[in-house]
């Protein structure tokens, strides 16, 4: 019998980083920031047919300084890629970068000089959705998905060195 089962009703445990985890997954605030087709299909994911206030993330913030989440709807030119890892910069730790769409993803059927080929060249990702567009309920997945990413993160692990050490140990496996 396990100790939770021992004791009384109405006793939780768990541990800091668990209620840290469990706050943080529950309180995102996405940026304001869509590039092309897909940002569509995103800004329906907050209207009331997907409600997606369910999950503590309806507002959307447009100063990146108030945000923690970079959903970034849509293809990457060349000419947006400083700027959007600008953004990404001045949002405040700890952040979650998920890519929506093939575009974002991997450049998708724009393989030319002009579109930058996966987001990831420019900033650590942590959720790669396909679908050209994805629908909302994609979305919605994706991010429940990301809510569990960021329920198990630890505290005080730099996110972005994590990323780029396990991208790098898959390329060498
Ligand atoms: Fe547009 Fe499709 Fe690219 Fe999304 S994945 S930005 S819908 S072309």
């Amino acid at each position: 019998m396990g100790l939770e089962e021992r004791l009384p009703s109405g006793f939780l445990l768990s541990t800091v980083e668990e209620l840290a985890g469990f706050m943080r997954k529950g309180s995102l605030w996405p940026a304001t920031f869509g590039l092309a087709c897909c940002a569509i299909e995103m800004m329906a994911t907050t209207s009331g047919r997907y409600d997606l206030a369910r999950f503590g993330m309806e507002a959307f913030r447009a100063s990146p300084r108030q945000a923690d989440l970079m959903i970034v709807a849509g293809r990457v030119s060349q000419k947006m890629a400083p700027v959007l890892r600008q953004i990404y910069d001045q949002m405040t730790e700890p952040k979650w970068v998920l890519a929506m769409g093939v575009c974002a993803s991997s450049g998708g059927m724009f393989n030319n000089y002009a579109i930058v080929q996966g987001v990831d060249h420019v900033v650590p990702v942590d959720i790669y959705l396909p679908g050209c567009p994805p629908r909302p309920e994609m979305l919605l997945n994706a991010i429940l998905a990301l809510h569990d990413k960021i329920a198990q993160t630890p505290l005080g692990v730099n996110r972005e060195e994590a990323i780029w050490a396990a991208e790098q140990a898959a390329l060498q496996s």
